[in-house]
């Protein structure tokens, strides 16, 4: 008898650089997100970029905020001439609640409302508790953390308080199980995690729903390099996990559509793990792992 095929399912499109994708096949309506208004922090990279591209392949105008306006501005003319869709560059610091303030001020005037924020902005980076800096840990906590929390207040207070609107947060997997070298991005990725349904509780009588997308390995990201994908992935180390590879940014950028539209009207307080099952299985071998972290130079 003939061996039984596996069915491939295939992927969604992606590009490794910080660039659209070249063809798109939709998925969900492409009138899901029709004028409405994302914020994206660190919209001008990685899974932010993405996300602000299917967004807008879904009828979005976006704002994406972050520290680098040259970048931003790049990225924004990209993004708005390969979907026809308004790109807003902002400049914000997202430790200094004034910035965001003076963003979404800005949003405001120029796009007249909020509908959704995403909280993507981030920083990370490979190192053993012992050599890690007291600055580094409160840095990593300060923007992923606080942050997200300055953000969420600032839109909230300024637009969703009254008119209502959904929050998705990026967060990781990094805590589920202690993993090795990463103290500082698990424990304020965990922090978010609850902080999602704190706010979900506060804010669901407001009309405002908080989720949660938590990637696992994600291609063509800056994370993914600096916390040893390629490497991971040439010693076939992906083969332990679940789903055999990593995962690629639109995929995720899929999954936040979801939690960020109303596909998911009755959800909020969750928390999506989009990680191929990867956490389930992956190594926490401490050895192993710095043997990766002494292949880089890992200070903030
Ligand atoms: P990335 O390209 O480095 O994106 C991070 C973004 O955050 C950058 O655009 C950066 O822009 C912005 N940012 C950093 N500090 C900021 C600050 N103080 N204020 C405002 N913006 C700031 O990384 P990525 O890999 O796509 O990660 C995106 C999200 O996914 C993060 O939340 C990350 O933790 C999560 N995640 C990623 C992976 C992965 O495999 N890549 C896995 C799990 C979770 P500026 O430099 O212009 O400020």
């Amino acid at each position: 008898m003939a061996e039984p095929q596996r069915k491939e399912v295939p992927l969604p499109e992606d590009v490794g650089a910080d660039e659209c994708l070249t063809s798109y096949t939709h998925i969900y309506s492409p009138d899901l997100l029709k004028d409405q208004v994302a914020f994206i922090t660190g919209g001008g990279s990685g899974i932010g970029l993405r996300i602000a591209e299917i967004f807008m392949r879904h009828g979005c105008d976006t704002v994406i905020a972050s520290r680098n306006l040259d970048k931003l501005k790049e990225a924004a003319k990209k993004l708005s001439a390969a979907t026809g869709r308004r790109c807003l560059p902002l400049c914000i610091d997202v430790r200094q609640p004034e910035s965001i303030a003076t963003a979404v001020d800005e949003t405001l005037k120029e796009l007249g409302r909020v509908d959704i924020l995403i909280n993507n902005a981030a920083g990370n980076f490979l190192c053993p508790a012992s050599s890690l800096s007291f600055n580094a840990f409160k840095t990593v906590m300060e923007i992923d953390t606080m942050g997200t929390f300055n953000t969420s207040k600032v839109v909230y207070e300024k637009w969703f308080q009254n008119n209502g609107g959904n929050i998705v947060n990026i967060s990781a997997t990094l805590g589920y199980k202690g993993q090795g070298l990463q103290v500082h991005a698990g424990s304020a990725k965990a922090a978010n995690d609850a902080m999602t349904k704190h706010l979900a509780v506060e804010w669901g009588p407001s009309g405002v729903r908080v989720n949660t997308v938590a990637p696992g390995p994600i291609s063509g990201t800056e994370g993914f390099r600096r916390l040893g994908g390629p490497r991971g992935e040439a010693a076939g180390a992906f083969k332990s996990i679940p789903l055999q590879r990593a995962g690629n940014k639109t995929e995720m950028a899929h999954c936040t559509l979801f939690l960020a539209s109303r596909a998911s009207s009755y959800v909020t307080g969750a928390i999506l793990v989009a990680d191929g099952g990867s956490w389930l299985t992956s190594a926490n071998d401490v050895s192993m792992l710095l043997g990766i972290a002494s292949s880089k130079s890992a200070k903030l």
